[in-house]
């Protein structure tokens, strides 16, 4: 679903804000996850692999459409999480184990040996257990997020976009939007860790196009953190707009166009779209 934002600041500039619902693709596992599991779970499957594994935080969204999508689709799931104590009091987590997934508790180090030793061998060929990297960030995932821009209901409008607006993670999503856009669209990307900066040249490594840019300032004070102002923001997108964003992700990618737009950032007739990468689940 393509969502057009009628707000009067957008007017006044003569801009539209189109925003993309990935979210819509599904109630339990839409958003932009399934695009990055979709092909690592296509080789799971060639590889005769009923089970899929990976790996996340406590407020992993990745971890809870696996558990979603496995439930659906009768595949056996296991998370490997990196946290300690009572992840009870963890919604996303709960969903997922409800979903059955088996969670599996590890300490820091504990999970970043783990993961090292699924790059280089992801499929545990004696369990028949496939394993997938944190995010889904692999060149798999990025080919399941070139596949965005080339939905069906894009299809007239693709190439009027001046501007894509993405929010950002690990940066899997902007790697495959930025390789699938036309050289004259400008595509930014929100971060939503603190440091932002510092994901520059991880996204370099996995796209070598120039048409992206991130802007860090949106970060709310970190990653998961939220303020009044962003509350009434989220509450203004419900209201105005019957749009509902997530607190990590998606509501700071808004925040961040809508700030930029009172800053006369855009040229009159521009149109932006942005793309809402789902994570409502995180919400509870
Ligand atoms: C995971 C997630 C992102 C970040 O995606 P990356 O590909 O890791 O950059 C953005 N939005 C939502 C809602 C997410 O769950």
């Amino acid at each position: 679903m393509l969502q057009l934002l009628n707000s009067e600041l957008f007017a006044e500039k003569n801009i539209e804000v189109w925003v993309l619902r990935l979210d819509k693709i599904h109630a339990d596992y839409g958003g932009n996850k399934i695009l990055k599991l979709k092909y690592h779970i296509e080789e799971a499957l060639q590889n005769d692999c009923k089970t899929i594994a990976s790996f996340g935080g406590p407020y992993s969204n990745h971890l809870a459409a696996l558990a979603a999508y496995g439930k659906s689709h009768q595949l056996k799931t296991i998370g490997y999480v990196r946290f300690q104590g009572d992840y009870k009091k963890y919604p996303t987590l709960v969903a997922a184990e409800k979903n059955g997934m088996q969670l599996q508790f590890l300490t820091n180090n504990e999970f970043k040996i783990a993961q090292q030793k699924i790059i280089n061998q992801p499929i545990d060929l004696q369990n028949k257990i496939y394993c997938i990297p944190a995010g889904g960030h692999t060149q798999l995932g990025i080919k399941g997020c070139k596949e965005i821009l080339a939905l069906d209901i894009l299809k007239k409008s693709r190439d009027n976009f001046t501007h894509i607006f993405v929010p950002v993670g690990y940066g899997t999503t902007l790697a495959g939007i930025a390789n699938s856009a036309s050289t004259a669209q400008k595509i930014f990307g929100i971060t939503a860790i603190k440091n932002g900066e510092e994901l520059n040249e991880e996204i370099k490594s996995i796209t070598t196009k120039k048409n992206w840019q991130l802007l860090t300032n949106y970060h709310f004070d970190g990653f998961g953190k939220i303020n009044q102002s962003l509350i009434d923001f989220m509450t203004k997108c419900k209201v105005d707009f019957d749009l509902e964003t997530d607190r990590v992700y998606t509501s700071k990618m808004l925040f961040a166009i809508f700030d930029l737009a009172t800053k006369n950032f855009f040229n009159s007739n521009d149109k932006i779209l942005a793309i809402h990468t789902g994570g409502l689940q995180g919400n509870n």
